[in-house]
């Protein structure tokens, strides 16, 4: 592994994109997806390369797909939904900033992340690489090295941005949503690298690691880490839905899963953010339920046995609390119809997107909402606080 530090602003997507990286498009020529999967836009918004398919195979509007980070922008407002995984399709093409500049300028701001996610996003690449085997310290200092890096290369960018527009910024390489408003003091990025310090000393007093490693020693036991550089794998389960002949795909875009006994399986996912308030602790999200699906399936630890006892837990660093637990069948059963109402709505929507564009997609504007949402400078409908 080459621990140079590098900015390369191309980091595994987290949950909140879902276009296509151009990056990855223009710097390899050819884009990958999973045997028998057509390649489409993903909740994370990248593209590995490998095997041969021009970016020009993908289709002119995006395939129906369903996932908690859709449902969950769906809910914060549709308007926000139709600009981050519909306008901004197609949007990555050189050809698209005059034949299309709106689908241009939402694909360059589905792109922007927040300090909070850029850190976040790092965090979890770190722990990808601390799984496969790299020693923690070294990935520690690594990760701190490339945040400095990328940090000064997005301090850059956002100079280019406000003085000459988004056309004038090259598209590789970070810009964050705070340096397309102002340049920020290094003590913002103190605080990000301090979060990361915490967060990955917090996860190596955990134990996992070790868990994780006697799987992987142990020649047959299943064990599972996303790709610590970056590139994004599809990884899916299928789901009946309603009104619809072929099944839907769903996104299982799961962090760590891994064998801890013959046949007991725990699946983790990484939180970087604060502890939710209004839930319990035992509580199993969709999003949960949807990695539990894909272990317990065909390219999971289900190709191998069907009698597998399965825990799926949240883990919020740094403070090390687990939220989850141990899945039954009938909360599996549960999730899967349940997920499947939720994504007939979800393709239903998606038709009438086809037919009406975004006034299918009414905006909801709120304070909230608007302050996180990366395409507040193009929105109409954008919050405005009347003081
Ligand atoms: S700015 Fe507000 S109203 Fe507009 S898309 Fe974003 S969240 Fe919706």
């Amino acid at each position: 592994m080459n621990f140079d530090s590098t900015d390369t602003g191309n980091s595994r997507p987290d949950e909140q994109t879902n276009a296509i990286n151009p990056d990855a498009i223009s710097t390899h020529g050819t884009t990958r997806a999973a045997a028998g999967s057509p390649l489409h836009p993903t909740d994370d918004g990248n593209v590995a390369a490998g095997t041969a398919m021009s970016a020009t195979t993908l289709p002119d509007f995006p395939e129906p797909s369903w996932s908690t980070a859709k449902q969950s922008t769906y809910d914060s407002c549709p308007r926000q939904y139709h600009f981050q995984y519909y306008e901004s399709w197609q949007g990555w093409h050189r050809g698209s900033r005059e034949n299309n500049p709106e689908s241009r300028m939402a694909y360059f701001w589905s792109k922007r992340r927040t300090i909070a996610t850029w850190t976040g996003r790092n965090i979890h690449n770190a722990i990808a690489l601390c799984l496969h085997g790299e020693p923690q310290q070294q990935v520690l200092e690594h990760t701190l090295r490339s945040l400095q890096a990328e940090w000064n290369g997005s301090q850059l960018r956002g100079k280019v941005f406000r003085k000459y527009g988004a056309g004038a910024v090259p598209p590789k390489g970070t810009l964050l949503m705070e340096h397309t408003e102002m340049s920020l003091p290094d003590e913002a990025l103190a605080e990000g690298s301090a979060r990361v310090t915490e967060c990955i000393t917090a996860f190596a007093s955990l134990g996992i690691e070790s868990q994780f490693r006697q799987a992987r020693i142990s020649g047959d036991r299943y064990h599972f880490v996303e790709p610590p550089d970056g590139i994004f794998e599809p990884r899916m389960v299928e789901f009946a839905v309603p009104g619809r002949e072929e099944p839907l795909k769903v996104w299982a875009m799961l962090d760590c899963a891994c064998e801890v006994e013959c046949n007991r399986c725990v699946v983790y996912d990484w939180k970087t953010g604060r502890e939710p308030s209004d839930r319990e602790e035992s509580h199993l999200t969709d999003q949960l339920l949807v990695h539990a699906h894909y272990v317990l399936g065909p390219e999971g630890i289900g190709s191998r046995s069907a009698d597998v006892e399965i825990e799926a837990l949240e883990v919020y660093l740094p403070s090390c609390v687990f939220y989850g637990g141990p899945i039954t069948s009938g909360a599996l059963e549960d999730a899967r119809e349940r997920i499947s109402r939720k994504a007939a709505d979800m393709l239903a929507l998606h038709n009438r997107i086809r037919e009406q564009g975004e006034r299918a997609c009414e905006p909801k504007p709120a304070q909230q909402a608007c302050g996180n949402c990366s395409f507040r400078s193009m929105c109409d409908f954008a919050w405005i606080s009347e003081v």
